[in-house]
C-alpha cells in the first residue's frame, strides 16, 4: 500500500485499530476518525509521519469533513475509505425493548451504524472518484444470519449490504464499494448508551467467547487483526480490479455450519 492514502472510522479499537496497524504496515499513510482518539496514542507516538487521528462522532457530518481534510492536507488525495465504526444492540429481542425505549433505541443504533455510514460515504464519494479509489465497508455475519444480535443490530447490519450494493452500482465505474462480513471476534464492541436496553460491552460477558467459539466450523472465535489483510486485498487497485458490490464472509466457515 505504499503510496496508498487511507481514512479508516472507528479505527482506535478493535477491527477497526487492526486494519490502521495494518494499512500503517503496509506502508499506506492513514486518517482515523474516532470518538475515542486517545486510545491510539500510542499508535500516533510511533507512526506520527504516516498517521493523523481526528476525534469526533460518525453521526456529524462536520467530522468526516474534518478527517478528509485533515488526512489530505497531510498526506494528499485519499484513495480508499473504510467505514468501519459501529455499536451493538446486546442481543435484546425485540419484544424486551419496552415499546416507549424502541424510537430512541432504533435512532442510537441505526445513526452510527447506517447513517454514520452514509454520511462518511457522501462525504469520500468525490475525492475517491478523482483517485479512483474504493470503499470498503465493515458489515457482519449479521448482515448475513439472524442471532449475532437483536432486532436492531442484525436490521442495521443487513442495511449495511444494501447500502453497499447500491453504492457499487452509483459509484462505478469510478470507485469500488465493497464490504467484509467479519464473524464473532474478540473486541469490547460498545452497546447503547440513549435508552435503558442493550447497555454494555462485549468483553464485559464472561464465557460469551467460548460459547459462540462451538458454533463456529472453524472452532475459535477471531482475533481483530485475522481480518486486517482482506482490507488490503480489497483496497488495491492492481489486486482486486475487479471487485465491487462484494461482501467477503470472514466467520469462521458460518455457511458450513452442521447445526
Ligand atoms: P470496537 O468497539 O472495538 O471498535 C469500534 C470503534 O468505533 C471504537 O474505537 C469506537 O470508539 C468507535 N465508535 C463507536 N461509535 C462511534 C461514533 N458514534 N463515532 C465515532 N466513533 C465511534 O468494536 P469492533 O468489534 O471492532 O467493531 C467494529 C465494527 O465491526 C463495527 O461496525 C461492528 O459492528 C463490526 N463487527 C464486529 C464484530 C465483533 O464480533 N466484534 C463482528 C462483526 C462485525
Amino acid at each position: 500500500m505504499r503510496g496508498q492514502v487511507a481514512l479508516v472510522s472507528g479505527g482506535a479499537n478493535g477491527i477497526g485499530r487492526a486494519v490502521v496497524e495494518r494499512f500503517l504496515a503496509e506502508g499506506a499513510c492513514v486518517g482515523v476518525l474516532d470518538r475515542q482518539p486517545d486510545a491510539l496514542h500510542d499508535l500516533r507516538a510511533e507512526w506520527s509521519d504516516r498517521l493523523v487521528v481526528v476525534g469526533g462522532d460518525v453521526r456529524d457530518a462536520a467530522a468526516h469533513e474534518a478527517v478528509l481534510d485533515a488526512t489530505s492536507q497531510s498526506f494528499g488525495p485519499v484513495d480508499t475509505y473504510v467505514a468501519n465504526a459501529g455499536i451493538h444492540d446486546m442481543w435484546t429481542r425485540l419484544e424486551d425493548i419496552p415499546t416507549d425505549q424502541l424510537p430512541a433505541a432504533f435512532h442510537e443504533l441505526f445513526t452510527v451504524d447506517v447513517l454514520g455510514y452514509l454520511l462518511g460515504a457522501r462525504r469520500m464519494a468525490s475525492a475517491l472518484r478523482a483517485a479512483r479509489g474504493s470503499m470498503i465497508f465493515t458489515a457482519s455475519s449479521s448482515s448475513r444470519y439472524a442471532g449475532g444480535g437483536g432486532a436492531l443490530y442484525v436490521a442495521a447490519k443487513h442495511a449495511v449490504v444494501g447500502l453497499v450494493r447500491q453504492l457499487a452500482h452509483e459509484l462505478a465505474p469510478d470507485v469500488r464499494v465493497n464490504a467484509i462480513a467479519p464473524g464473532a471476534t474478540a473486541t469490547g464492541l460498545s452497546g447503547l448508551s440513549d435508552s435503558e436496553v442493550g447497555r454494555g460491552r462485549l468483553d464485559e460477558r464472561p464465557g460469551l467467547m467460548d460459547r459462540v467459539a462451538e458454533t463456529v466450523p472453524l472452532g475459535f472465535v477471531a482475533e481483530p487483526a485475522d481480518h486486517a489483510a482482506l482490507y488490503v486485498l480489497l483496497a488495491s487497485a492492481t489486486e482486486a480490479p475487479f471487485v465491487t458490490g462484494a461482501v467477503l464472509p470472514s466467520d469462521g466457515g458460518l455457511d458450513v455450519r452442521r447445526s
